[in-house]
């Protein structure tokens, strides 16, 4: 008895060891890489993929007037030596968006002031990050209505792509913004809004800096909320009824969807975490972030290129409910950096896809894309699933109705050919997400094809007219514009 009991205890120490050997492992190689270098006089995105030279940046102050003399300058400039306005605000798209050799680079950076103005209504200027946003409303006991996962982002460029969160029951970011005003190719300061300028506001909210630079944009915000988290673990067939009944509890704050990676059993299985409201008789704590950042970050990278790092984690955030589990401020939710989990291997990036179904689709077209992962020689890292409500406000529309949002991460070598690899995998993916009725996300590579984004954009050539009448210099451009708008 004694003997069986002993054969148990080793056998269950050695079951503990391997994954915690595993993950110290997995610590030990990400303290040995180099910081990612950068290179003088060279611009990059956040894939390390495209890049840009011989830019002229223009840095900018909180000074409104001055910034708006130095834009203007800068288009005086740009017309006089034939040369395009780009513009970046934490430049953490990927392909190409705030890129163009020899252009004038409008860096939003220090354009960054942000106030409040009535008890809902947040002022901020573009260039601020939403670190700075989320710190700023915590502090008044508010929190952002839409925003992305991660807090590194600046406000311009977030609206500019027309980001949406996994914050539920909410369109993308473009639902939540009241106004903006814009300096035009012609030099011109603009008010944009849902009733001034409306054009122009549904051009440049999703415009991708086509139409201007935003300067101070005015945000719905709510109020922060303790919120207490659920978690479901559904077989795939039985997600979207699962989800519709935690997205139809009015309760429901916060909801989030994450799909099994284990290659052998891809896309079997998903957990489903909600966040409801819950009172607790305490003051709200300061801010900070969801604890833990080491573990989760060794347990998230040990699952690269490596099936026994993916069944680790899932098995890990099947028991314990996703990194994030328990009750939190959606304040401190929302502070979360994206270099928690980011690659640190300078010869390695991470891409990441995103896909647009409604949810009659859902099911068929994570069954066809993990028919063609499978066949790609790529190595995937996350998925989430999130609910994005029709846009009612934006031309270059991603969500044509309630759509599910996919959002897949990869990582590959920074090397052309592996670049090439994901091209052809991602264009693969286009085709399925086409084929159900979808569309897919524009601030990443540029790898699926002209037609493609034709077909999925079905109001790119309205965008492309109303470019030509309010930038009929073609002035603002970038690497992105001249790939989709040749
Ligand atoms: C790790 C990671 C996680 C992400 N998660 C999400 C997510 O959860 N949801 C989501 O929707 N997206 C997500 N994204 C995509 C992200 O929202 C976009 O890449 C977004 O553009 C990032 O903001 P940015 O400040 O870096 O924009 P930038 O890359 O700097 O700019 C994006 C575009 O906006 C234009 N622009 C920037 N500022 C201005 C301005 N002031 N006026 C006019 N044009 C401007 C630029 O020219 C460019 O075309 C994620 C990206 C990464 C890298």
């Amino acid at each position: 008895m004694k003997k069986i009991a002993k054969i148990i205890l080793c056998g269950g120490l050695i079951l503990f060891a391997i994954p915690v050997f595993y993950l110290l492992f997995v610590i030990w190689v990400e303290s040995s890489y180099e910081p990612i270098a950068t290179q003088e006089g060279v611009l990059i995105d956040a894939a390390r993929i495209s890049s840009a030279e011989d830019m002229r940046v223009v840095s900018l102050s909180k000074n409104r007037e001055e910034v708006i003399s130095s834009i203007q300058q800068a288009l005086v400039l740009a017309k006089e030596s034939n040369r395009s306005i780009t513009i970046g605000g934490a430049r953490h798209s990927m392909g190409g968006q705030t890129l163009l050799d020899k252009s004038i680079h409008i860096d939003m950076d220090g354009f960054s002031d942000m106030n409040m103005e009535g008890p809902r209504t947040l002022r901020v200027q573009s260039g601020v990050r939403w670190r700075d946003v989320v710190a700023f409303l915590h502090e008044r006991d508010l929190s952002v209505s839409v925003m992305q996962t991660n807090h590194d982002f600046s406000v311009g460029g977030s609206i500019s792509v027309n980001a949406h969160g996994w914050q539920h029951g909410k369109g993308p970011i473009a639902s939540t913004v009241q106004a903006f005003d814009m300096i035009r190719a012609d030099g011109s300061v603009v008010h944009c809004s849902r009733t001034e300028n409306s054009e122009l506001f549904a051009l440049a909210l999703g415009g991708y800096g086509l139409f201007g630079v935003i300067l101070d944009v005015w945000l719905d915000v709510v109020p922060n909320e303790r919120l207490q988290s659920v978690h479901r673990r559904v077989d795939l067939d039985d997600f979207v009824q699962e989800w519709l009944t935690l997205a139809n509890d009015e309760n429901t704050q916060m909801l989030y969807g994450r799909l099994r990676i284990v290659p052998y059993r891809l896309f079997e299985d998903v957990l489903i975490t909600g966040y409801t409201p819950i009172e607790l008789d305490k003051p709200f704590p300061k801010l900070g972030t969801v604890p833990l950042d080491g573990l989760k970050r060794a347990v998230f990278r040990g699952s690269e290129d490596n099936s026994f790092g993916k069944r680790l984690r899932w098995s890990l955030e099947s028991m314990i409910g996703g990194e994030a589990s328990g009750i939190h401020l959606r304040s401190i939710l929302q502070n979360e950096p994206a270099s928690t989990y980011a690659n640190r291997n300078p010869a390695k990036t991470d891409v990441l896809h995103e896909y647009f179904v409604p949810a009659d689709q859902l099911v068929d077209f994570v069954r066809d894309s993990a028919q063609v992962i499978s066949s790609c020689d790529v190595d995937l890292l996350n998925v989430t699933i999130r609910s994005v409500q029709k846009d009612v406000d934006t031309v270059l529309r991603y969500a044509n109705e309630d759509v599910f949002a996919l959002v897949l991460l990869f990582t590959y070598d920074v090397h052309p050919q592996a670049d090439e690899l994901m091209r052809s995998c991602t264009v693969r993916l286009v085709d399925k997400v086409l084929e159900h009725r979808g569309t897919f996300y524009l601030p990443y590579r540029t790898h699926p094809t002209l037609v493609q984004f034709q077909q999925a954009y079905p109001k790119h050539k309205e965008f492309w007219t109303q470019k030509q009448k309010y930038d009929p210099q073609g002035i603002f451009e970038s690497q992105f514009s001249r790939y989709y708008f040749p």
